[in-house]
C-alpha cells in the first residue's frame, strides 16, 4: 500500500491487487530512529542478523527509520505519547528503546486502516479477493503485468503493467504451527522464481518464541517479546528463570533465536509446562506499563486468562520469514520491471530479524520501492506478454499435498535441523512432485486455487530445504544439529536460488566480501 501510495504521487498509474489484510493488522510494535541512533540501529540489525545481512539495504533501512516520524505525522497515526515525545520500547535484539505503540490498538490495524483510506482518497483501483497466479513477461524478458484470478468469482484478469511489486508478505502459513494468517504462503516468493528472479537466505524462518499453547481459545496468539524488557519473565515448570541461568547478563532480553531454542531446550529436558512450552510471567510489570498491552490482555482474557495475575503457557511457532526475493537498494530484482517490497523481499535481516522490524520494513522499503517502480514504469516501454500459463489437467485432489508439504516443512525444516532429515523432506517433496503436482485437478475454482496452493508450497518448500542444505553451520534462525557451530570461513555469505533452464535449481553461495 505504501509503494502504490508512492508510486501514484510520482503519476504512475497504479492498481493493488490483494487477497486479503496480510500480517500487519498484528503488528504491536515497531522500530523507529532518529540522527543520533540511526548508527547503532544499524549495528544493531547486523548483530541480529549475525552479519549476513547485505549491508546497503540495512542502511537504507536504518536511514529510512529516521523518517517514519514525519510519515506518520502526515498520515494521522498517533502512537502512545507523553508531553509529545513518543513512547519507545526496549524490543529484543535492540539495544536501545526504539518500538513505538499505540495503547488502546495495534498499530499495525491503525496503518492498514489509514492507507487504505488514503488509497481511496487517491483514487488507487484496489482489486480485493483477487489472487496473482502468474508474473507477465515480454519478449524481452522484461515483466509486461500480472495475471490474477478472482478467488470468489474465478474471473481471470490481465493487469498490464510496466513494472510489477511484489509485497505479498512472508511464509509464515507454510508451516502448521503458525502465527500468520492464511493468506500468506509465499505466493510472490513462487511467483517470482518462476518468473526468472533469484531468492535469498531462504534458509532462515523465524520461530516466535512466546506463542500464546494454551487455553485452545488463545493458542497462536503472540506474548510479544517487547513484554520481556517491560518486566516480564519466562520460567520453566520449577519456576526457574532459565534465560539467566544461560546468560546472567541479558538473560530474557537475549534475541529471539536463542530465546526459542532454550525454550525448546527446557521442553526436551522434561522442564517443560503441560503443553510443551513454558511460562510467561507478566506479573512484575508495572500495572501501568501493564496496561499499554491492553489488546493482548483482553484477548487473553477472553479465553479465560488473566495474565496480570497467572502465567501463560507459550513455546515457538513458525513466524516471519527473513528470506525472499533478491532486491538491490532501490528494490529491484534481476528482472526488468520486477521489484519486491516488505517481507517478500529479502537480504536486509540476514540470519534474525531483530523485533520490531517488520513494520519498519514495510514503511521504509515501500517508499523507495514504490518511488523506483514508479520512476522505471514512467520510462519503460510495455511489451504484450508473450507466454501462455499451464496448468495440469488431472484428477488428483491437491490438499493432501499442500499439507503434505507443510508437514515436511515441520518435520525435516524445523528449528532444529540435520543433514539427514534435510535430505529425506527434499526427497519426499520431489517424490510429491513427480508423482502428484501434474496430475492435480484444476477444472473448478476450488480445485485450481488448492493447486496454486501446492503448486508455490512446493517452490518454496524446495528453496528452503536446498538452501538449509548448503549452510552446513548453525547461524540465527538455521540450527544444525550436525553442524552445531558458526563457520565464518566458508558461510559469511548468502545462499542464492534461481531456475534453471531445466526447471530446477540452481544454488550458489555468494560471500559477504565477494
Ligand atoms: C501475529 C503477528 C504479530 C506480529 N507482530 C509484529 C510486531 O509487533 N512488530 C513488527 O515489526 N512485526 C510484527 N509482525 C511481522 C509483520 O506483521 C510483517 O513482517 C509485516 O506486516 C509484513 O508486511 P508485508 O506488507 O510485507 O506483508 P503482509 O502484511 O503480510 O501483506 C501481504 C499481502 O499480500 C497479499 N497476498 C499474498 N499473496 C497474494 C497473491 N498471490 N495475490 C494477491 N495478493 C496476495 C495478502 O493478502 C496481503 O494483503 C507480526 C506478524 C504476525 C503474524
Amino acid at each position: 500500500m505504501v509503494a502504490a501510495l508512492e508510486a501514484q504521487a510520482l503519476g504512475a498509474k497504479v492498481a493493488l491487487i490483494s487477497l486479503g489484510d496480510g500480517a500487519t493488522p498484528e503488528v504491536s510494535a515497531l522500530n523507529v530512529s532518529d540522527s543520533e541512533d540511526e548508527g547503532k540501529f544499524f549495528e544493531d540489525i547486523l548483530r541480529g542478523g549475525e552479519f549476513l545481512n547485505r549491508r546497503e539495504l540495512v542502511l537504507r533501512l536504518a536511514q529510512g527509520a529516521c523518517e517514519i516520524r514525519r510519515d506518520f505525522e502526515k498520515w494521522g497515526i498517533r502512537p502512545a505519547q507523553k508531553e509529545g515525545e513518543w513512547l519507545r520500547r526496549l524490543a529484543s535484539g535492540s539495544s536501545r528503546p526504539r518500538s513505538i505503540f499505540m495503547s488502546k490498538e495495534k498499530i499495525g490495524r491503525a496503518l492498514t486502516r489509514t492507507l487504505r483510506k488514503r488509497l481511496s482518497e487517491q483514487g488507487v483501483p484496489v482489486f480485493n479477493r483477487v489472487r496473482a497466479c502468474k508474473i507477465l513477461k515480454g519478449p524481452s524478458g522484461a515483466v509486461c503485468g500480472v495475471m490474477g484470478v478472482n478467488i470468489e468469482t474465478g474471473e481471470v484478469t490481465f493487469f498490464r503493467g510496466r513494472a510489477v511489486i511484489v509485497a505479498t508478505g512472508g511464509v509464515g502459513r507454510l508451516f502448521p504451527n503458525s502465527t500468520y494468517p492464511a493468506d500468506v504462503v509465499g505466493d510472490g516468493l513462487a511467483l517470482a522464481f518462476e518468473a526468472g528472479a533469484e531468492l535469498i537466505d531462504m534458509e532462515f524462518v523465524q520461530f516466535e518464541p512466546t506463542v500464546i499453547l494454551s487455553p485452545p481459545g488463545a493458542r497462536g496468539l503472540l506474548m510479544p517479546t517487547v513484554m520481556l524488557g517491560d518486566g516480564a519473565s519466562l520460567k520453566n515448570r520449577h519456576q526457574s528463570r532459565f534465560m539467566w541461568e544461560r546468560d546472567p547478563q541479558r538473560g530474557e532480553k537475549e534475541q529471539k533465536h536463542i530465546l526459542a531454542q532454550a525454550i525448546q531446550e527446557e521442553v526436551e529436558k522434561g522442564r517443560g509446562s503441560p503443553h510443551g512450552g513454558v511460562y510467561f510471567d507478566c506479573r512484575m510489570i508495572p500495572p501501568e506499563v501493564l496496561s499499554g498491552y491492553s489488546e493482548v490482555l483482553t484477548r487473553l482474557r477472553k479465553a479465560g486468562i488473566d495474565a496480570a495475575r497467572e502465567p501463560v503457557e507459550v513455546g515457538p511457532m513458525a513466524h516471519s520469514f527473513m528470506g525472499g526475493i533478491r532486491i538491490a537498494e532501490d528494490g529491484s530484482t534481476n528482472i526488468p520491471g520486477l521489484y519486491a517490497a516488505g517481507e517478500a523481499a529479502g537480504g536486509v535481516w540476514g540470519a534474525n530479524r531483530i523485533a520490531g522490524c517488520g513494520g519498519t520494513e514495510i514503511v521504509v522499503f515501500g517508499k523507495i520501492v514504490g518511488q523506483a517502480a514508479g520512476a522505471y514504469a514512467r520510462s519503460a516501454a510495455c511489451e504484450k506478454p508473450d507466454e501462455g500459463f499451464d496448468v495440469p489437467d488431472g484428477s488428483l485432489n491437491s490438499l493432501p499435498v499442500f499439507g503434505g508439504i507443510q508437514r515436511l516443512l515441520h518435520e525435516c525444516a524445523g528449528m532444529k535441523r540435520n543433514g539427514k532429515k534435510l535430505e529425506m523432506g527434499l526427497r519426499a517433496l520431489e517424490r510429491m512432485e513427480r508423482e502428484a503436482l501434474g496430475k492435480l485437478r484444476t477444472d473448478f475454482l476450488p480445485h485450481f486455487l488448492k493447486y496454486l496452493d501446492a503448486a508455490h508450497a512446493y517452490r518454496v518448500a524446495q528453496g528452503v530445504f536446498l538452501s538449509a542444505l548448503r549452510r552446513e553451520e548453525s547461524r540465527g534462525f538455521h540450527y544444525r544439529l550436525d553442524y552445531p557451530n558458526k563457520n565464518d570461513r566458508d558461510f559469511l555469505g548468502n545462499i542464492l536460488i534461481r531456475k534453471d533452464p531445466e526447471g530446477g535449481c540452481q544454488v550458489r553461495l555468494e560471500r559477504q566480501d565477494s
